[in-house]
C-alpha cells in the first residue's frame, strides 16, 4: 500500500497524527511532516506504508477534513 500526502492542501489541524505516528506535528509548518516519505511534486509526499501499519494509515486518511491524504493498494487502486 502506498500514502500519498498533499501537503498544500493540509491546514495542520493534526487529526492523522493521532491516528498514525508516521505523521508528526510541524508547529512551524502549521502542517503535518510525513516521516520516510519522497517529496514527488512540490509539496506532494509518497511513502511505502508497512503492511502492520496499513489500518492507522487508513484510519489516518478517514481522519483528514480536508482530504490530503490518499492511499492506494499494490494494484494502484485508489482505497481512500
Ligand atoms: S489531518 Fe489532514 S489537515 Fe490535519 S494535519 Fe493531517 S493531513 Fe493535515
Amino acid at each position: 500500500m502506498k500514502i500519498e500526502f498533499d501537503r498544500d492542501t493540509c491546514i495542520g489541524m493534526f487529526q492523522c497524527v493521532e491516528e498514525w505516528d508516521a505523521f508528526e506535528k510541524n508547529m512551524d509548518a502549521g502542517k503535518a511532516d510525513l516521516a520516510d516519505s519522497e517529496e514527488i511534486e512540490a509539496d506532494l509526499f509518497v511513502a511505502e506504508v508497512p503492511e502492520d501499519a496499513e489500518f492507522d494509515a487508513e484510519f489516518a486518511a478517514r481522519s483528514c477534513p480536508v482530504d490530503a491524504i490518499e492511499l492506494y493498494d499494490d494494484d494502484g487502486e485508489q482505497v481512500v
